[in-house]
């Protein structure tokens, strides 16, 4: 399937018909179209985006610059627009993890997780993921959806409420990161991604800086460029396997867009430099892609590209087809790549208590087929 076809078969619902309509997601400019439509002027939206992005106010009667026909007006036709808590999970090293229900009953879980000296929110992008990678939970869901922007967005303004920070204190953050490194490969779901992330980086709402936000793909190369020149942010990229032969098996994508490829969209990627490096995510399988040989194969392969490299240790989950390597075997894989001059912290695993680490992701939420009747599903 083309991207642009997986984008409309996957899409996020519409809103329902005669409800109420969902502000959060909407651009600024979308944003002043609606309150045009109401016969209000350009800087009543400017107003109404400070309380919903800076202030985080989800009742329009707390909105007290506005007048009171105003707010009143504004409840009839809107809600502010917040997922639902499906449930909520604190680990022993303070990673916390939500599962969120959108309207239609889909879920996806985020992710905060706090260390000295940031925070960082890790946030969905897909109901699943088509990608089948091997080594990851969420790829044994089927995909069900698409997010739309008001879900992704919704994802950090729920972390919000919950941590307290509307607004946001200027020290000592709790959210200082963002890593869309959730559940769904965000570049198959590119548009939305985009529009979410402008809201996100807005410097007069939740205003994270592109440079602390990471986007992370398996590889879909021709959404990279894209995202480099449009959004700015830092790429991470998922590549775990130095061969095409062993990375066709463990993420599938690779037979789409081979590493050749991969590499060479890495190289052209807008605005890297030594100064803002391609992560590279290697995730660490014990007698499948740890051995010497392959840390040597992955010094060449990255040669020329500013890189740094992140060992991940495999996060276990039920059933999964593998292991982690050991730790001489994870210590021996780093130092060949530092000997070389790349930089390869091993990342300390959080929140394995509470499946809330790497690839653990998973929502129960199953994709009904498109053409399946409701009564038929409802006889199941
Ligand atoms: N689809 C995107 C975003 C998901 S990010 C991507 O592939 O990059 C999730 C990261 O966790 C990816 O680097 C993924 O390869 C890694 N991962 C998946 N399963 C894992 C597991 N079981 N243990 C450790 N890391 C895993």
């Amino acid at each position: 399937m083309s991207r642009a076809a997986h984008a409309d078969y996957f899409a996020p619902p519409p809103e329902p018909e005669g409800g109420a309509k969902v502000l959060v997601g909407l651009s600024r400019a979308e944003l002043e179209a609606e309150l045009a439509a109401l016969g209000e002027p350009a800087f009543r939206a400017r107003q109404l985006w400070h309380w919903i992005y800076h202030r985080g106010a989800t009742d329009f009667e707390r909105m007290t610059s506005l007048s009171k026909a105003f707010r009143a007006r504004l409840g009839e036709s809107f809600v502010v627009g917040r997922p639902e808590v499906a449930a909520a999970q604190a680990s022993v090293d303070g990673t916390a993890k939500w599962l969120l229900r959108f309207a239609d009953g889909q879920e996806v879980e985020s992710v905060h997780i706090p260390e000295a000296d940031r925070g960082t929110l890790c946030v969905s992008s897909q109901v699943g993921c088509t990608l089948t990678c091997r080594f990851c939970h969420t790829g044994t869901q089927r995909l069900v959806r698409n997010l739309g922007p008001a879900e992704i967005v919704g994802q950090v303004m729920l972390a919000r409420d919950r941590l307290g920070e509307w607004p946001a204190p200027a020290e000592g953050r709790q959210i200082t990161n963002l890593v869309m490194m959730g559940m769904g490969e965000p570049l198959y779901n590119y548009d939305n991604v985009a529009r979410a992330l402008q809201i996100v980086m807005d410097g007069e709402g939740i205003s994270i800086s592109k440079r602390r936000i990471t986007l992370s793909t398996a590889g879909v190369v021709p959404a990279m460029r894209r995202c480099g020149a449009e959004l700015g942010v830092n790429l991470a990229v998922s590549l775990h396997a130095v061969t095409d032969e062993l990375r066709d098996q463990i993420v599938p994508l690779n037979r789409k867009y081979p590493l050749r490829e991969l590499l060479a969209a890495c190289r052209d990627y807008p605005g890297v430099h030594n100064a803002r490096r391609i992560t590279f995510e290697y995730i660490m399988l014990k007698g499948v892609n740890d051995s010497p040989a392959e840390a040597r194969e992955l010094v060449r392969l990255l040669q020329g590209i500013p890189a740094k490299t992140n060992l991940i240790p495999f996060n276990p989950w039920p059933g999964a087809p593998f292991e982690p390597s050991s730790a001489t075997a994870i210590e021996r894989f780093a130092r060949i790549l530092n000997e070389a001059g790349l930089s390869a912290p091993v990342r300390t695993p959080r929140g394995q208590d509470i499946m809330a680490a790497c690839g653990q992701l998973k929502s129960a939420s199953l994709r009904r087929p498109k053409r399946e009747p409701e009564s038929e599903l409802s006889a199941l």
